[in-house]
């Protein structure tokens, strides 16, 4: 029976073993599919509070680990497939194990919808395919890119890449905008974004060293195909929260997002369940607010803890 369970390695998870291992309870930390999180797949993280000169985003995460290591979290590879939450031990389950934990907190992410075409799996992070405006556009200075997706994340990607980029093309499957008039509006009549109607991505092109060149098109209402020339693509085609094992145990939206209760970020309808960072947050979705909801989960679970009197 633990005292602490985490479920995740990414700012959220992390942030919360360190608060709560320094308070001397040992959490138990399962690390799923993608150990370090998001930010393993980015290359400089140049906004992080405390790095003037930007640090690598697995670096990043390997400090956080160690430091969270350093006050006595254990960590152990496993993916929970489903959870019962109904009475006071929380009971976790993977394929292979059970898991019973007084306070359990959530942090298990949202991973990036991806295209699924060929070369962009290849030349993720670093290379010229990115799925983060706001962590990898300062990259693009001076150069052209391509955002892919109609929706609102698409429209705040290309508005973003406008402040380094000379054109950002919006690459787009139909011929209208999923994304809110107001940012639809703004996107559209910005001099530097130019809308690619009615197109599909195939395949995203490589160099001689295996970075992008531009992308090969598809426009889904003639079948012409062509070759756009850009430097970048930033892959905004909306997320998808990792919170499948939750369904029916707490509550989500309508994407699969975890709802917390009214008048709080983090806890939720189940005494000692906590959510943190992007499996409960569409919105930001920055590395500091993930931090941000980890602590807060980590302080809400050492109070509710000593309050029941562990
Ligand atoms: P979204 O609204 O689901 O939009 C996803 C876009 O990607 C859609 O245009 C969709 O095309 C396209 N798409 C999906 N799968 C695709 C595929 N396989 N290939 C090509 N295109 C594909 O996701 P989002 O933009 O991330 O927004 C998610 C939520 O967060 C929304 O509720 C949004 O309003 C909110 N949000 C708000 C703000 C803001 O207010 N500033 C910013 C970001 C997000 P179709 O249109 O054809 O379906």
């Amino acid at each position: 029976m633990e005292d602490v369970l985490i479920l995740g390695t990414g700012c959220a998870g992390l942030t919360a073993a360190i608060y709560t291992a320094r308070a001397n309870l040992r959490p138990l930390v399962l690390e799923g599919v993608q150990p370090g999180g998001q930010l393993t797949t980015t290359s400089e993280v140049e906004n992080f509070p405390g790095f003037p000169e930007g640090v690598d985003g697995f670096e990043l995460m390997d400090r956080l680990r160690k430091q969270a290591t350093k006050f006595g979290t254990r960590f152990q590879s496993d993916y929970i497939e489903r959870v019962d939450l109904t009475g006071p031990e929380k009971i976790l389950k993977s394929a292979t194990q059970e898991y019973r934990t007084r306070a359990l907190i959530i942090a298990t992410g949202a991973s990036p919808r991806m295209l699924h075409v060929p070369g962009e799996k290849e030349m993720f992070g670093g290379k010229g395919v990115t799925t983060c405006a706001t962590c990898d556009g300062a990259f693009y200075r001076g150069m052209e890119v391509a955002v892919a997706g109609g929706g609102d994340s698409a429209c705040e990607e290309a508005l973003f890449l406008t402040r380094f980029c000379t054109k950002v093309y919006l690459i787009h499957r139909r011929s209208e905008l999923r994304a809110s008039d107001i940012m639809a509006k703004r996107t559209l009549e910005h001099p530097k974004i130019q809308p690619v109607w009615d197109t599909q991505i195939v395949r995203v092109l490589a160099d001689e060293k295996g970075h992008v060149r531009g992308l090969a098109l598809q426009n889904k209402k003639t079948g012409a195909a062509s070759e756009l020339a850009v430097k970048g693509i930033f892959v905004a085609i909306g997320h998808v929260p990792n919170s499948q094992a939750f369904v029916g145990a707490l509550p989500l939206d309508e994407m699969g997002y975890f709802l917390p209760a009214p008048g709080s970020a983090v806890r939720t309808k189940v005494p000692g369940v906590y959510v943190a960072g992007d499996c409960a947050d569409h919105v930001y979705r920055q590395a500091i607010t993930a931090a941000g909801l980890g602590c807060q989960a980590a302080i809400e679970a050492e109070r509710w803890l000593e309050q029941e009197g562990h």
